[in-house]
């Protein structure tokens, strides 16, 4: 179930916001605490779905700063007037407030509410147990993740309270509503309803978030399906850093969608890489995409490699094979495939790559099995020559990316990525009339390579199809059933708002 939090600083705002709310949840929480002077009667007469009257003070993270017997008082009215749920803090609980709030409870259901804007700390469990202990009916635990495997802690515990098992409990089970905080913590938003917490929440629109890290509801909706997540679905997922905004979570989840896939594609920010993988294991997650700075890092923590991946020494792909990690390349096929619609054979073409990382590797290393003659040029003039030497290449000195003299040119750097756009690392003069410039950024689908490109007469061709090409192949692999290639394309477009204009959207290969 998705709650929509009201965070409006008037009644009349807050009854706005909770009737547009009312289209996309299923119980919207009133936040009392930030309304100066709360109309309860009204808010609670004119209230379009169920309700929880919250409260919060300060030290809980929220915004009430007057006494407790006042805080107190306003929810044993919003109680009083019908409210469904009533959410009432742990460390409020005592005999001078919460018991009376219980007594007038009424249809109300208390949640008794825990906060963390610290940490996730280990002892999950036993705060549990002690929440659950009290006269309330639901348990609200909400902690904040400093690393991405701080939501594993979560899950963990939804799952042992929903298996009602390994929690130490005093016979008292209760339902739990549970997740992180914080950007890292978002991944546990989505996934509670696969874990059994009973409710999530989402905020109405970007700005009026009640908790750091929350999605917005149309978001959870919209792009992680979280009303069709259950207990069977699958997990897949992006690692990167960063990955906010990345274009994986619209494409992979709407080809599942389209298919009707039980599975979702989620952004995992990783910075331990080590950690992650191991961690995650116990997830059984289906699959993942890898992105910036992890390509090569990850290989050595996979169970096995696909002759391709290894030869490249980079993977973007790993897929879980009866619990064995497998790791893919399909950049290198990506652009290839992109590069032979366009260009023809590549056999015995001149091409040379700006670049010498994970990209250049990937797509160097296919032009020369293709046949191809390529030149390195690189800002890091060793990174270009030791690559070229592995691969059998040329490189150039950066300086002299003047005098390319090849039929095909790529860009194989971030140069010219939203938002520093208005970059190139080709000075015009360097391209000539009829030479193939391809730049594999692709927001801005029109970098300003192309656009000179373009000028000088050059052939030029955008990353786009590139990305959709590895991200199709991606998904082949993980579901074995062709990607449904229109739809990707036509989400990716709509998401870099296209015509080539760059977006908040950030590029990633
Ligand atoms: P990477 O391994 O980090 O390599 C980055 C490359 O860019 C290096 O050669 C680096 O040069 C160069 N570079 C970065 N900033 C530069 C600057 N200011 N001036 C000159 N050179 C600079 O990254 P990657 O994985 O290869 O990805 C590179 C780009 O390709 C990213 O924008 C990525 O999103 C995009 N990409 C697109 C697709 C697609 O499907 N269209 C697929 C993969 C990647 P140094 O060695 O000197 O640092």
């Amino acid at each position: 179930m998705l709650c929509i939090p009201i965070t409006a600083n008037t009644t009349e705002k807050a009854l706005q916001d909770a009737q547009e709310a009312s289209q996309l949840a299923d119980v919207i929480e009133i936040r009392l605490d930030y309304i100066s002077h709360p109309d309860l009667k009204k808010l609670l007469a004119h209230r379009p779905k169920p309700i929880i009257a919250t409260c919060r003070p300060t030290r809980e993270g929220g915004r009430f700063e007057g006494p407790e017997e006042v805080r107190i008082k306003l929810l044993e009215q919003a109680v009083e007037l019908g409210a469904e749920f009533v959410d009432i803090e742990h460390d409020s609980v005592g005999a001078e407030n919460f018991q009376p709030l219980l007594q007038k409870g009424g249809k109300a259901k208390v949640i008794i509410s825990y906060h963390n804007f610290k940490e996730t700390p280990a002892n999950l469990k036993e705060i549990y147990a002690r929440l659950s202990d009290s006269p309330a009916d639901i348990v609200k635990i909400v902690t904040t993740a400093n690393d991405i495997t701080d939501n594993l802690k979560i899950f963990h515990l939804l799952e042992a309270v929903g298996a009602r098992c390994n929690v130490p409990l005093q016979g008292k089970w209760k339902p739990l509503i549970a997740f992180c905080m914080g950007e890292l913590g978002q991944i546990s938003r989505i996934l509670a309803p696969k874990y059994g917490s009973s409710l999530t929440f989402g905020s109405l629109a970007t700005g009026k978030e009640s908790a750091p890290g929350q999605l917005t509801a149309r978001e959870m909706l919209e792009v992680y399906h979280i009303n069709e997540i259950n207990g069977e679905t699958s997990i897949y997922g992006l690692i990167g850093n960063p990955v906010g905004h990345s274009l994986g979570p619209y494409i992979h989840n709407a080809a599942f969608r389209e298919l009707g896939i039980n599975a979702v594609y989620l952004p995992f920010k990783v910075e331990d890489l080590k950690k992650f993988v191991q961690g995650f294991k116990g997830l059984k997650v289906q699959g993942y995409s890898v992105t910036i700075p992890h390509k090569e890092a990850i290989v050595p923590l996979l169970d096995g490699l696909d002759p391709l991946a290894r030869e490249i020494g980079a993977v973007n792909t790993v897929v879980n094979k009866a619990g064995n990690l497998m790791g893919y390349n399909t950049d290198s096929t990506a652009a290839l495939r992109e590069l032979e619609e366009a260009v023809g054979d590549l056999k015995g073409k001149k091409a040379t790559l700006i670049g010498a990382g994970g990209a250049a590797r990937a797509i160097a290393f296919g032009l020369k099995k293709k046949g191809a003659d390529v030149t390195l040029v690189n800002r890091t003039e060793d990174r270009a020559r030791r690559l070229a030497q592995e691969l059998g290449c040329h490189y150039r000195r950066f300086e002299d990316v003047t005098r390319i003299d090849g039929e095909v040119l790529i860009n194989t750097t971030s140069v010219g990525m939203y938002p520093k756009t208005d970059v190139s690392l080709v000075p015009p003069e360097a391209l000539r009339p009829g030479m193939w410039v391809f730049d594999i950024v692709y927001n801005p689908l029109q970098t300003r390579l192309l656009r000179e490109a373009g000028e000088r007469g050059c052939r030029t061709l955008d990353g786009l199809r590139m990305f959709l090409y590895q991200a199709a192949q991606q998904f082949e692999l993980w579901t074995g059933r062709p990607a449904p290639l229109e739809l990707m394309e036509r989400v990716i477009r709509e998401r870099l708002g296209v015509r080539g204009q760059g977006t908040g959207v950030r590029d990633q290969g």
